[in-house]
């Protein structure tokens, strides 16, 4: 295979990229200059050893290399340690910061459930999640806001996410509140804007757990 076709097969890879697109990407990258390729070629090959996951939040940070565990957010003793969200991707928990509405902690899911998905503790960090909010409730954490996109897949994880902590729930006496009005139904979280993200979260609710 020749250069051209292997990194246009890379570019296909990408979520939502398809090979008309992924070729398009290509035929940039030739009309760009050697300093914009090698700036692109540095960070790419940077990001394994500057990115860390969070031990905490489960997110990507930039630790800079260094042997960092936590990421800036939980490490701030100035938020709010009575609530944490749980998201279900990095670029959900973005937007939601870059609403400025949200201060308390967070918890990345790492992915959304299909309705077919016959291992879900295995696709999601439940276990993790387990010691996130038992970690959480001992610094006081009182509520759990789940801040999930309400289509199919983001409904379904809810379901099993609600089901899953609702012994820890009971044990600590949390409150577990859903995003409100403002995310209109098939809203996809991580493109909805500061001001509905803040809607949402001003106007969520409080779930009756079994
Ligand atoms: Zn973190």
């Amino acid at each position: 295979m020749d250069h051209l076709n292997r990194l246009h097969d890379l570019f296909k890879q990408f979520p939502g990229i398809g090979p008309r697109q992924a070729k398009r990407f290509v035929y940039f990258l030739l009309g760009t200059s050697d300093a914009f390729r090698e700036a692109l070629a540095k960070e790419v090959s940077e990001l394994a050893s500057r990115v860390t996951i969070c031990s905490s939040c489960y997110r990507y940070f930039d630790s800079k290399g260094l042997a960092a565990h936590a990421c800036s957010t939980c490490k701030d003793p100035n938020r709010d340690q009575e609530s944490l969200m749980i998201v279900a991707k990095d670029v959900d928990l973005d937007a939601v910061e870059k609403s400025r509405v949200y201060r308390g902690y967070y918890f990345v899911l790492g992915n959304t459930l299909s309705l077919v998905e016959k291992e879900p503790e295995t696709k999601i960090r439940a276990k993790e999640l387990v010691l996130a909010i038992e970690a959480r409730a001992k610094k006081g954490l009182k509520e759990i806001i789940l801040a999930l996109s309400l289509n199919s897949e983001g409904e379904n994880t809810r379901e099993y996410v609600e089901q899953f902590i609702s012994p820890l729930v009971r044990a600590y006496k949390l409150k577990v509140s859903i995003l409100g009005r403002g995310l209109s139904t098939g809203t996809e979280l991580e493109y909805s804007d500061a001001e509905t993200i803040k809607n949402a979260l001003l106007g969520r609710r409080q779930e009756t757990m079994m």
